[in-house]
C-alpha cells in the first residue's frame, strides 16, 4: 500500500456525504482507523475525519490537545467515532479559530455551538455517548462537517475572518 496522503481542498472526495459503517469486523477498517491516527499525530492535528485520507466513511478522530498547530489548545484523551450524530445542548453560537490539514496555511473564526451531547459508535460498534463543551466540542464540529461534505471555510461569516497561518501564529503569541 502507498503511504497515505492528506487530500486537499479541492479534491471533490471532500465534498461528498460520507458513508455509514456497518462492517466493525473488516480488517480494512481496522486498518483505516489505525492510519487515521498515525496520519493526525504526524500532522499536528488535533483532529481528522477519513474523508481526508480520500476514504468517504463516517469515522472520525478528536483529540485536542497542545501541539505546533494549535499551541493553546486543552487536552483531552482521543476519541475515535464511528457513525456520529449530536444534539445542541446550547444554541449560542461562539467565534474561533480553526484550520484544517486539508486547507494548509490559512485560519479562520468560525462559529461553533458551544455545548453539544454527541452520541456514536466506538470501533467495535459499541454505541456510546458524550457531552462536549468548549474546544472539544468545536473540534467535534470541525470534524462532523468533514462527513457531510463541508469544511470550516463553509462557515465563516466574513471573508475578513480568514487570515494566513502565519499571520494567525502572531496573533495567538501576542
Ligand atoms: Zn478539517
Amino acid at each position: 500500500m502507498n503511504k497515505p496522503e492528506i487530500i486537499q481542498l479541492g479534491n471533490p472526495i471532500l465534498r461528498e456525504h460520507a458513508r455509514r459503517v456497518d462492517d466493525f469486523g473488516g480488517p480494512e477498517f481496522q486498518q483505516l482507523i489505525t492510519t487515521l491516527q498515525n496520519m493526525m499525530i504526524e500532522a499536528n492535528g488535533i483532529g481528522i475525519a477519513a474523508p481526508q485520507l480520500g476514504s468517504s466513511w463516517q469515522i472520525i478522530i478528536i483529540a485536542s490537545r497542545p501541539t505546533a498547530r494549535y499551541p493553546n489548545a486543552p487536552e483531552m484523551q482521543p476519541v475515535v467515532m464511528v457513525n456520529p450524530r449530536f444534539e445542541v445542548l446550547d444554541t449560542n453560537l461562539h467565534k474561533d479559530w480553526e484550520g484544517c490539514l486539508s486547507v494548509p496555511g490559512v485560519r479562520a473564526l468560525v462559529p461553533r455551538y458551544q455545548a453539544i451531547k454527541v452520541d456514536y459508535q466506538d470501533n467495535q460498534g459499541q454505541s456510546l455517548e458524550m457531552e462536549l463543551r468548549d474546544f472539544p466540542a468545536r473540534v467535534f464540529q470541525h470534524e462532523f462537517d468533514h462527513l457531510q461534505g463541508l469544511v470550516y471555510l463553509d462557515r465563516v461569516e466574513n471573508n475578513r475572518d480568514i487570515v494566513a497561518e502565519s499571520e494567525f501564529f502572531k496573533l495567538i503569541a501576542a
